[in-house]
This record gives C-alpha cells, structure tokens and sequence, in this order.
C-alpha cells in the first residue's frame, strides 16, 4: 500500500529557531514591525484609490512610543487594520504572508510599495519581548476590534480589543535584558539607521513632548511646536534627477553619511525597465588612502536593507557612498540565493556600466574636474579595474597618469601606448633621479599609492606592449652617450675589489657631468622583494635585493682614477661606490661603517698629499 502525505512543520518546534536564527541582528525587529505599518497605510491607501475603503481624510503615520519606566514600546499605524479572523490567519500562522496574498489578490505587478513577503516578519518582535500584543481595528465597515496577545510559544489569546479607530498597535513587552530598547536615543538611532526613508511620517513619543525650550520657558514669542517626523518621505533619490539641483544632491550626501566634505561627483540612477532601480552614487573625497571605506546602503522599497551587500553592487563600488533602491530583489532571502539569480547579476552589471559612463562623459565633457578629482578616485577606479573586466574595458583609455610636470595624462598620451613607462613610487627617496630626468627633460609618471605596485603588474598583463620601470631601476637611453670601451675596461677593473654579493658594475657616459655613478635596484629583484614583504612565505624567504652601479665616464673624479696610485684609486672607488648607495636608499649598518671609514681615510690621503 502506498500513502502520500504532507509534512506538519510543528509551531512549536519552530518557534526557537526562528527566534533565534532568523534574524542574527536583533535590531531589525523595528524595521519588521515599521516596515508592516507602512504596508498596511499603503494597502488601505489603496483600497481607497480604487474605491474599496472611504477617504477618513486623515494624514496616514505611524506613532512610536517608547515608555522606559514600563519597559514598553509601542509602534501604532492608522492602516487597513485586521478582523480577528485576519489577525489569526495572518499573525497566528507563521510563513503565511498576508502581503503576498494581498499582492496576487489584487494583482499588482510590482507590489505596488509593498514590503513585507516572507510572513516572518512579525515574529521577530519576538526576540527582545516578552511579550506582544496587538490592538486592531479593520477599516471594514461594521469591524470589531481585536486584542491579541501571545509570548512566542505555540498559545495566544484573542478577544474583544478597545480600538477605536482603524489601524494597529503593536505592543511589545520588552524583556527585562532588552532594557535598551526602552532607551528613546536608541529607538531614534534604529529609525535612522532602517526607517530614514519609509514613504509616511513617522513620530517617536509625538504626544507627550512638553516643550522645554528657552521661548517657551521665557514666555516669549509663540513658535511653531509641530512635531517633527523622523524619516524623510521622499528622499532625494527617488525625485526625477531632471529636477535636482546641486544643492540638494549635496545636502542629501552631508545628511544621509555625515561627511561635511561636499562629494567631488555623483551619479544619479534611474531605471524602469527591464528592473527598477533608483539610486544615487557620490565619489566622497578621500581622507586618507589607507582608509578607503566606502558605504553603499541597499533599500527594498524605502526600507533598509543591509550595506555593502556585494552581491547586488560590486565590491568595488563599495569604495564609494551611496543609498540603492531594488524594490525587486527579494533581500530578505539567504544571500546564495542573490549570487545566483541572474536579475540581481544584471543590475551589478547595469550599476557597474552607469559608473564607467560618468565618468568618460566626464573625461570628454570636463576633463579638468575629472583631473581635479583624479587622486581621490584613482585607487577607487584601478581597484575596480583590476576586480572587474567590463569596468576595466570601458575605462583603459581614460586612466590618468600624473607626470613630473604635474600633468594629468593617458597612457598613450604618455609614450603612445608602448615601450618603457618610467615611474616615481616615492618623489621623497628617488628626488636625485627625479631631479636627473627633469634636468634632461625626460618625464614619468607618478604611482605612489598602496595599490600600484599590485596595479602596475596588472597593466603589464594586460598590455604586453608596456613596461614599467621604477626610476631608480634602470637610465633611459636618453641619458647616454657613446661609451669608450677601452677606459670603461680599465675603471671597471678599479671597482673590482668592490664587487660584493649582489652588485654588477657597469660603465656609462652620461650627458650629465656632475654624477659620479647611479646605483640601481633591478626592478624585477625589488618587485620580489615587496611581494615577499606582502605574502610573507611565499617566496622562502625575503627576496635578495640586486643592484646596479652605472659608473659615469664622464664625470671628472670617475676619469681621473685610471691616473691614480693604487691605493688613492680604490679608496675614491669605495667612496664613488658608497655615495651613489646612498643616493638610492639609506646605508645599512655594515655599509654606513665602511663609509664612515672611506671618508676618513680619503681625509687622510688629501691632508697626506699636502704635507
Ligand atoms: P510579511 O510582512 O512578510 O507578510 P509579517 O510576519 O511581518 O510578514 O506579517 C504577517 C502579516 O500580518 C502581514 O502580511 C499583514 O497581513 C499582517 N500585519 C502585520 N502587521 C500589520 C499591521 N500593522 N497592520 C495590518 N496588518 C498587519
């Protein structure tokens, strides 16, 4: 015999569970029971547009009000309400969500700003309360009120409430260890954090606000005593960005991030088709490179969701700071969900195209704010390069590169797209070799922040046709000239004695007279070497560092040693050797010992020479 049968999920078994993993942020139980209070204004709003429900011509809000000596806190609406028989279907029986049925009853496309879909919502109250109760009045004409009253475990009472006008409250019975949530501060702060932009008014304590301020206790002036919302209805980003100004677009960012700086630029997005989507982007001024942190919060309707969830918005527009409305991403589901459904993957995409649009629009139409802007953005834009391909494809032409002359430049702008780049990582410690190329007219490009070095590697990947050469790591062909073999042999002999582990002596005639030799860091030894310092291990051990001494044939005391004694000959060797280590980096211990002793000891020899 064969049976099929359904399996019974047990409330009571259940409900723990819930209680304790459904949510692993206690906090967002105000935004679940503000978020129903919204849902049940629009649903009465419309009924009345269509003619189901009567026009009460009073303002839709919802009332918070939090009583500390009580340890209670109350979240009251003037919505749709609900009949005893709703408040058991919808309340009682957990997962049935009132909202998707009222959704496909009335056949709304979009939901129409509904919030709530999964019927879970409501129970997290009960994770800070003891417990909850509800006081309901449905707008059905001849609708009795209804108290319900439940601790989270499988019982609740229901029965005749007192309401009597339309809507509901939600009484929460805090628990005693949920004292916090009694707080008024803390109650404004989770308003702000998840309610700032709820499409109706919302009002923490509205009655018994007694006016404490100085016109009042003066008894002066009468001013206006209006109860302030805490939200902001109609936030800046839902407005047609035809119609905002300047203004308004910073005073949003300075109020939604707290960041008095104004944002260098930002992007307003607007989709209807084929997801909705509005949002607005600001490229902030960064404070401090080391702290790239941007701030991209995500909004389902108006409501909070979460920052920074990468699965809709790329990582690397994190970086930036921002409020996105998705009214079609389910957000309250498990986040494997998002990485796989292909519509949250198109508006990555969609997000990620409309950031590299702004800013080529900027690179033809107003290039000098794109440069005024450029050190601020510019880890933001190769970090986002080197993550994404689409984002690096639209954006290879316009990355600027800034040269010693203080120009912003394209790469191809720079050498025509090909050949050595030569670049200053640190101006401070390679100010000799930068002073060298400005003297010669020669130029490179600055790439002196955290991400470079990981950027420059990237580039040479990508572009096999560049090379990048740190300016300490090699002497462009323009700074030399003709060698004479036969002289070079013999001052390359001098340096012989020198010749350490780790040094190769070469011979060059540079144009410039004045510098005795260039020593050098191999770039592909001193690329080893800080991977080895970023990934510890990796390469057995720190890498050993290689250097080049370019001796100059040119240079009056590098000629005159083949003329000198022996011993005159290597002490000025030594010498030339250790000053040119020095104009590359600081001398180790052993190294600034010896050169201690060379200098005394060609002290000696000039004052020798004179006796
Ligand atoms: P969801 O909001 O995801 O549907 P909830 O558990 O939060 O799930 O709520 C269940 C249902 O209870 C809602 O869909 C709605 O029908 C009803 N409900 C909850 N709060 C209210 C309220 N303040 N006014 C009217 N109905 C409500």
């Amino acid at each position: 015999m064969s049976k099929t049968g359904k399996i019974m999920v047990n409330s009571e078994n259940l409900m723990p569970i819930i209680k304790k993993w459904l949510y692993s942020d206690k906090d967002i139980f105000l935004r679940e029971i503000v978020a129903n209070a919204c849902d049940a204004i629009s649903k009465h709003k419309k009924l009345v547009s269509i003619g189901q429900a009567q026009d009460t011509g009073d303002e839709y809000e919802i009332n918070i009000t939090v009583d500390k000596d009580a340890n209670v806190l109350t979240i009251s609406d003037n919505g749709i309400g609900m009949t005893a028989d709703e408040v058991e279907k919808y309340i009682t029986q957990i997962a049935f969500s009132g909202a998707s049925e009222f959704i496909s009853k009335y056949n709304e496309t979009n939901g129409d700003g509904i919030i709530g879909h999964f019927g879970l919502g409501f129970f997290s109250a009960f994770m800070v309360s003891s417990t909850v109760e509800i006081d309901t009045l449905s707008f059905a004409e001849g609708a009795q009120p209804v108290h319900w009253v439940s601790d989270g475990n499988e019982e609740y009472t229901i029965e005749k409430g007192e309401r009597s006008t339309r809507g509901t409250t939600v009484k929460l019975n805090l628990n005693p260890d949920e004292k916090e949530f009694a707080e008024e501060f803390r109650i404004r702060e989770l308003l702000r954090e998840y309610c700032s932009f709820m499409p109706y008014d919302i009002f923490v304590n509205k009655e018994d606000r007694a006016c404490d301020c100085d016109e009042c206790k003066e008894d002066g002036e009468p001013h206006d005593h209006t109860p302030k919302p805490v939200n902001n209805k109609t936030p800046l980003y839902l407005k047609d960005p035809k119609e905002c100004t300047d203004e308004e677009y910073t005073e949003f960012y300075r109020n939604v991030f707290f960041d008095m700086d104004a944002p260098l630029f930002w992007i307003h997005l607007n989709v209807d088709y084929p997801f909705n989507l509005k949002g607005i982007l600001y490229f902030p001024k960064q404070k401090n490179v080391m702290e790239l942190q941007g701030e991209v919060k995500l909004y389902c309707n108006q409501v909070f969701i979460a920052d920074n969830i990468k699965e809709v918005i790329p990582e690397f527009l994190t970086l930036l700071k921002g409020v996105i409305d998705c009214p079609d991403i389910p957000l309250n589901v498990s986040r494997s969900f998002l990485q796989n459904d292909k519509e949250v993957a198109k508006i990555s995409k969609h997000i990620t195209k409309k950031v590299a649009d702004k800013l080529n629009n900027l690179f033809v139409a107003d290039r000098a704010k794109l440069e005024n802007a450029w050190s601020d953005i510019a880890p933001f834009v190769k970090f986002g390069c080197m993550k994404n391909d689409d984002f690096y494809d639209k954006m290879k032409d316009i990355i600027l590169y800034k040269t010693l002359e203080d120009k912003y430049v394209t790469i191809d702008e720079f050498n025509g797209g090909k050949g050595d780049v030569f670049y200053v990582s640190d101006a401070k410690t390679q100010a000799p070799l930068v002073d060298m190329f400005k003297k010669n007219s020669l130029n490179a490009v600055m790439m002196d922040t955290f991400i470079d070095l990981h950027f420059i590697n990237f580039l040479e990947y990508k572009r096999q046709d560049l090379k990048f050469k740190r300016i300490d790591s090699d002497t462009p062909e323009q700074l030399k000239g003709d060698v004479d073999r036969e002289s070079a042999d013999k001052i390359e002999g001098i340096f012989k004695s020198h010749i350490e582990d780790g040094i190769t002596i070469k011979t060059e005639s540079f144009k410039d007279e004045s510098v005795p030799a260039i020593v050098t860091v191999t770039e592909s030894s001193r690329r080893m070497q800080e991977m080895s310092k970023l990934y510890p291990g990796m390469f057995g051990g720190e890498a050993r560092e290689e250097l080049v001494c370019t001796l100059n044939l040119n240079n009056a005391a590098v000629k005159a040693l083949p003329k000198l004694d022996e011993a005159t000959a290597e002490a000025l060797s030594g010498y030339i050797l250790s000053v040119g280590k020095m104009s590359l980096r600081q001398l180790n211990g052993d190294e600034f010992s010896r050169f201690l002793k060379q200098s005394d000891n060609l002290l000696n020899m000039a004052i020798n020479a004179h006796d």
